[in-house]
């Protein structure tokens, strides 16, 4: 077969997967992302007949495409799906993607769920970082925690039993580079797809994390899902977008080694989880499980009202 047509039906190819060799045509393209995406679930058993699965939206391209795919299986895979959105209160930048949220899950049928920092801590991202020294702590670790614990808790008003994250095969192997680099050998246990955390009433999972970044993106485009025009306009990725660029160059001279790189990722995680078992405290707070008895939504949130206490480390 010519190259210029997809290996799978003949017609006209579109892309080319560098790392298998396929030449894809859109149509193909598009099936093996979401066949792709249903053997990961499947292989680590991450969703089940039956439940009720939060999908986290931001209305970024790769929740949006997550929210699609996961529409497009969930008749055959007997699950219920519920939007879930953080409002952390930018202006000017998150009113569009929550707009976009909003359009596609409309346009799905399925229920949309918004949860704001304002109505859970009492101020939104843009006051907090006015209020705090940027000395103390960077603006994607304070939104970090906050986000987490507010998913939790837009997952606690739906009843979901499931939330799935849109992280794709790159930030998969990025967090887990990262957390090397920091010496958080703890934290890399937690990346173990198969983790059952108890702590939580629900289980989390990562349907993309098998899927590479740029596929995940040109779905998006091929789908015709809305693209955000505006950056978080405190987005400071720092070492995160240097090891993206690393492993992006490391991929284009060697395709396939992201792959690679997540395979053995996944193997040391699953060593990792098995040693390790987090032993979790309510917090004396609000009685979130963390593992020192305060947990670090609370700490973060003395930190933005009285600048008194400095988080030691990040809980979640
Ligand atoms: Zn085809
Ligand atoms: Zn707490």
């Amino acid at each position: 077969m010519s190259s210029s047509s997809c290996s799978r039906c003949g017609s006209p190819s579109f892309y080319t997967r560098r790392y298998s060799g396929e030449v894809l045509c859109k149509d193909c393209f598009g099936a093996s992302i979401v066949e792709k995406t249903r053997r990961t679930i499947k292989r680590y058993g991450m969703l089940r007949r039956g439940d009720k699965v939060g999908v986290a939206v931001s209305g970024g391209k790769d929740s949006l495409s997550l929210l699609a795919v996961l529409h497009s299986l969930s008749a055959a895979g007997g699950y219920e799906l519920v939007a879930l959105t953080v409002d952390e209160g930018v202006k000017g930048y998150r009113e569009e993607s929550i707009q976009h949220a909003d359009w596609l899950a409309n346009k799905l049928g399925v229920p949309h769920t918004t949860v704001s920092y304002k109505g859970l801590y009492g101020f939104d991202l843009d006051a907090a970082l006015d209020w705090t020294d940027k000395r103390e702590v960077s603006s994607c670790s304070m939104c970090g925690v906050f986000r987490r614990r507010a998913i939790d808790e837009a997952a606690q008003q739906t009843g979901v039993d499931v939330i799935a994250t849109a992280h794709n095969l790159d930030d998969f192997v990025q967090t887990f580079m990262m957390n090397l680099m920091h010496g958080d050998v703890d934290r890399i246990g937690w990346l173990d797809p198969l983790i059952v955390d108890s702590n939580f009433p629900f289980r989390r999972v990562k349907p993309f994390m098998e899927v590479y970044e740029e596929e995940v993106a040109l779905y998006a485009h091929l789908s015709g899902l809305p693209f955000q025009s505006r950056n978080c306009p405190y987005m400071h990725e720092g070492l995160r977008s240097e090891v993206r660029d690393y492993l992006n160059e490391l991929e284009s001279k060697h395709p396939g080694m992201k792959n690679t790189l997540l395979r053995s990722s996944l193997s040391v995680t699953a060593k990792i989880s098995q040693a390790k078992t987090k032993e979790m405290i309510p917090c004396q707070s609000c009685g979130n499980p963390s593992s020192s008895g305060d947990c670090a939504v609370c700490r973060m949130q003395r930190l933005v009202m009285d600048h008194t206490t400095v988080p030691s480390s990040a809980d979640e």
